[in-house]
């Protein structure tokens, strides 16, 4: 890596949220926009009803992840609610190259890897505006197993401890404002408005 201009890391973006936080649709929303692009991670869980091969992951078996680590073709790479999941490193920095932002859309030890190998890169919490909402969002997109869902809230509150390590926070409280914010966010590679925000307190009440 180090053969490239580090400054392209600028571009570099990570955002990181519970399940249930509204991170994808979040993505999903921003990601129209020209000067954004969204890594499509690999992953060797089993596709959810209405996920596409390529589109939301690439659906891979352990066999073939573990043949893929070997070859250090991920950037980073980490074992999420007991799946595997990575980032592919082609087209990667082609990209940032050609001055386009690429969002991450990693878990915390995926984010802290990057930070460390990169850290001119920029990273995003969202946080969903209490542990009651976030639930009933899980349980109300009925694509988890009872099993899966008691897993995923078990991991938030784990997860949730590391939003203080981000550059930014986003409580996705109204979709909208959450959206307008992580454009700007995404977009502000020189860290201008993490500079001039005061971080929300971080751990709400209820969490
Ligand atoms: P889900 O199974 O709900 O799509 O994702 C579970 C978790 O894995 C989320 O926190 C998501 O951000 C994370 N994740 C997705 N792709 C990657 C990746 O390439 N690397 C890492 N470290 N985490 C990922």
């Amino acid at each position: 890596m180090n053969e490239f201009d580090n400054n392209i890391f600028k571009k570099l973006c990570i955002v990181s949220a519970p399940s249930g936080a509204g991170k994808t649709s979040l993505i999903k929303k921003i990601s129209s926009n020209n000067k954004i692009s969204v890594c499509i991670s690999d992953t060797s869980r089993e596709p959810r009803k209405g996920e596409i091969d390529g589109i939301d992951y690439k659906f891979i078996s352990q066999d073939e992840f573990q043949t893929k680590i070997k070859k250090e073709q991920y950037l980073e790479h980490a074992m999420v609610h007991g799946n595997f999941y990575g980032t592919p490193i082609d087209s990667i920095v082609n990209l940032l190259e050609q001055d386009i932002v690429v969002i991450l859309e990693i878990d915390f030890q995926g984010a802290e890897i990057i930070k460390k190998k990169f850290p001119l890169s920029r990273n995003i919490f969202i946080l969903p505006p209490s542990m009651q909402i976030l639930e009933k969002r899980l349980r109300e997109r009925g694509t988890d197993k009872e099993e899966v869902i008691i897993e995923r809230l078990e991991n938030a509150k784990i997860e949730l401890t590391k939003a203080k390590n981000y550059d930014y926070i986003i409580i996705n409280d109204d979709f909208s404002t959450a959206e307008k914010q992580l454009l700007s966010y995404s977009l502000d590679t020189e860290l201008t408005i993490a500079q001039k925000i005061r971080k929300e307190p971080l751990i709400h009440s209820d969490f």
